[in-house]
């Protein structure tokens, strides 16, 4: 099991009192699974990343990453965040290699498999540019390989599409989509988009409003072998996409 969630609740302390942000949360991806988690803004999906990432510490339940319980943020795990946030005045080479680089773990090995990231995604050409010279397509390309550049074996993925327009998110996230598979990665992508979460993953778990509790899980085992170009396409990915809508109006 790569990613085993049981029955983890978290309570914000803020000045003006608590916040309840995750109520009994339980489920497990195995490796290699990519998983989309859906749910109205503000219900705590940012929070649930933050627990698997190491940044929050559950107030119940138990997290494991890959057979060890969660304490500390670790290389195992990568996180993607919304916005690309690449340094604009820093080179698209020097912004990739950032990570590896604040690890001191910048070897000749990092180094050849960022170069053959940017080969294989299009972008050699553009590693000497300022980020402000690329698209939001390829700025967003180079984030993801900022997060492949320490090899985690999971990424975590917070709506780090929807800051782009309508036909460059299409496009990214099909590539995106390709990247992990060929990188054999464990994903969990965090989205408001149920488009989105359909066309890429193996499963989506529907969160509630705030406290997130868990609605419903879905194995979508039919539009296994899809592009996500594909799915959208699809009877089955109509069938899904309903089933959810509905499962979220219910609070909204
Ligand atoms: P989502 O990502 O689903 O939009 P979040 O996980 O960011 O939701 O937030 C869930 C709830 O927890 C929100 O009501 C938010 O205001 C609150 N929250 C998030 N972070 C903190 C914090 N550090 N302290 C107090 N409350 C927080
Ligand atoms: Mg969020």
């Amino acid at each position: 099991m790569m990613i085993d969630l049981q029955h983890v609740a978290l309570t914000y302390q803020s000045p003006d009192g608590e916040v309840e942000a995750l109520r009994d949360i339980s489920f497990q991806m195995e490796e290699g699974e990519f998983l989309s988690i859906v749910g109205p803004s503000g219900c705590g999906k940012s929070t649930l990343l933050s627990l698997i990432a190491g940044l929050e510490r559950p107030t119940a339940g138990k997290i494991l990453v890959d057979g060890e319980a969660v304490r500390a943020p670790t290389p195992k795990v990568g996180f993607m965040p919304q916005q690309d946030q690449l340094f604009p005045w820093q080179t698209i080479w020097a912004n990739v290699t950032l990570a590896p680089a604040i690890r001191h773990e910048n070897t000749p090995e990092t180094q050849d498999r960022v170069r053959e990231l940017l080969a294989r995604y299009g972008l050699t050409d553009f590693a000497g540019k300022l980020p402000g010279q690329l698209s939001g397509g390829m700025r967003q390309r180079c984030a993801l390989i900022r997060t492949l550049a320490t090899d985690p074996k999971i990424l975590l993925l917070d709506e780090s599409f929807s800051a782009l327009d309508y036909q460059t998110r299409l496009s990214v996230s099909a590539d995106i989509c390709r990247i992990i598979r060929q990188e054999r990665k464990t994903a969990l992508l965090v989205t408001h988009d149920i488009s989105e979460a359909i066309s890429m993953s193996d499963r989506v778990v529907v969160l509630s409003r705030r406290p997130a509790e868990i609605r419903a899980i879905h194995d979508l085992a039919p539009l296994q072998g899809l592009g996500p170009m594909e799915r959208r396409d699809s009877e089955a990915f109509r069938g899904f996409f309903n089933l959810i809508w509905k499962e979220l109006e219910l609070d909204e």
